[in-house]
């Protein structure tokens, strides 16, 4: 059954409240010593929020995409960064939906419970980038056993997870007429794998425990396969449009934290004895940016509506996303602008919000590669690619 929006609004503020345990200080801190927040993530998986996608039967709580998105909405809106965690929810889809009931009773009440952990989502590699029917991973079936050997580029939070969703080719692209075919979907659980698997951190720009993983040789139950072999490609693609719904939702997140701070320190800062946000040229880009985060939310709920009416939404869903992290985007750039010197002092928090929003733009998917899917999927312009 929908939630009432009473029921959305009290997800909000419990979801406010227990982001309230972990202020500026604790994102901050972390971000400077480059630790994963592992209490924030533990708070959240214990008050079961983590687990609202997992279905009642499996001990989630069987909710939305809406409200799966107003949490990660509000963790952002608070400060913090869903983004250490946000992973369990973008995967949950293809597990669902193309899961068997075996797999589904396997991970699934573990994970709810929160003795599993399912954090890591391996598509990325070196040589492939954004053309996702390029990777060269391979995962060859002897007889129980997928043998895979490849590597993996960008990897988050491999090593904060037991589970990793890894998606390679089964069979070759040379040897495939449809390029989207021979790619499969995997779960594998890390702890359990033998031959070698080594995941090396990589240094980014954000506090996102990405890595590049190593694997050769490496032997997993076939058991791991999730649906068919070779048609893992149609199964990622499910799983897109919630994905894109639940980047928005962060986006929004933080679209709203840069706006109130940036409006609030605007009517505390005089300078030239009045307060800043009087002039019309430091008001009026705060102003502006409010209104695109506000019509970029319309869009977001839109497709979360749509996709959990089960409609069609492919559209709305990678709308949502462009609209949501371009707004952020400005809106960061205009708290920035705001805060001018202040800005880059790290005590204020706007300089690790500005990294971690940028991010929005470039993954999980490049704002180009949605330009290229309205253009040419929705609009019918020729393709790129
Ligand atoms: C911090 C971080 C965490 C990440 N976490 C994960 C993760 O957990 N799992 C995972 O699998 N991946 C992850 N990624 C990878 C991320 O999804 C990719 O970086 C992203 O999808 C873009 O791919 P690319 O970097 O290879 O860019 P490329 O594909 O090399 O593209 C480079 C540029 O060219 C543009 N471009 C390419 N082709 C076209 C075209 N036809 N038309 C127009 N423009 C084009 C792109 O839009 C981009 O601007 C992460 C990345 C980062 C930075």
């Amino acid at each position: 059954m929908a939630s009432t929006a009473e029921d959305l609004q009290a997800i909000r503020e419990n979801v406010r409240a227990l982001c309230r345990d972990f202020p500026d200080t604790y994102w901050r801190e972390g971000d400077k010593k480059g630790e994963y927040p592992q209490e924030f993530v533990k708070a959240l998986t214990e008050s079961g929020y983590l687990a609202v996608l997992i279905p009642e039967e499996y001990g989630g709580s069987g909710l939305g995409i809406t409200e799966a998105g107003i949490i990660l909405e509000e963790i952002n809106h608070s400060g913090g960064n869903s983004g250490a965690c946000h992973a369990q929810m973008y995967t949950m889809g293809t597990l669902l939906r193309h899961g068997s009931e075996e797999q589904k009773r396997r991970y699934l009440p573990g994970i709810a419970k929160g003795e599993l952990r399912l954090q890591a989502f391996a598509v990325t590699e070196p040589n492939a980038g954004s053309e996702t029917t390029r990777i060269e991973t391979r995962a060859v079936r002897k007889g129980d056993s997928y043998i895979v050997n490849g590597q993996k580029i960008f990897i988050s939070r491999a090593k904060q997870s037991d589970l990793m969703l890894l998606l390679a080719r089964t069979t070759p692209y040379s040897d495939v007429q449809d390029k989207t075919q021979g790619i499969s979907v995997f779960v594998v659980d890390m702890r359990h794998v033998k031959g070698n698997l080594e995941i090396r951190p990589l240094d980014v720009m954000v506090n996102h425990h990405t890595n590049t993983i190593f694997m050769e040789d490496v032997e997993i139950p076939a058991s791991s396969l999730i649906g068919e072999e070779g048609k893992g490609f149609r199964y990622i693609i499910d799983g897109w449009n919630a994905e894109r719904i639940l980047v928005a939702s962060e986006a929004i997140g933080d679209g709203h934290w840069y706006i109130e701070r940036a409006s609030s320190y605007a009517c505390e800062r005089v300078v030239f004895g009045r307060p800043i946000g009087a002039n019309q040229g430091v008001q009026f880009p705060i102003a502006k940016a409010y209104a695109h985060v506000e019509a970029a939310d319309l869009m977001r709920f839109d497709a979360a509506a749509k996709f959990d009416r089960k409609e069609k939404c492919g559209a709305e869903a990678n709308m949502a996303k462009l609209l949501a992290s371009e707004a952020a985007w400005e809106a960061a750039e205009v708290c920035l602008t705001t805060y001018g010197g202040y800005g880059f002092a790290r005590d204020y928090d706007v300089e690790r919000k500005f990294r971690e929003t940028r991010l929005l733009t470039v993954a999980p998917v490049n704002n180009n590669l949605i330009l290229a899917f309205l253009g040419q999927n929705v609009l019918k312009m020729p393709k790129s690619y």
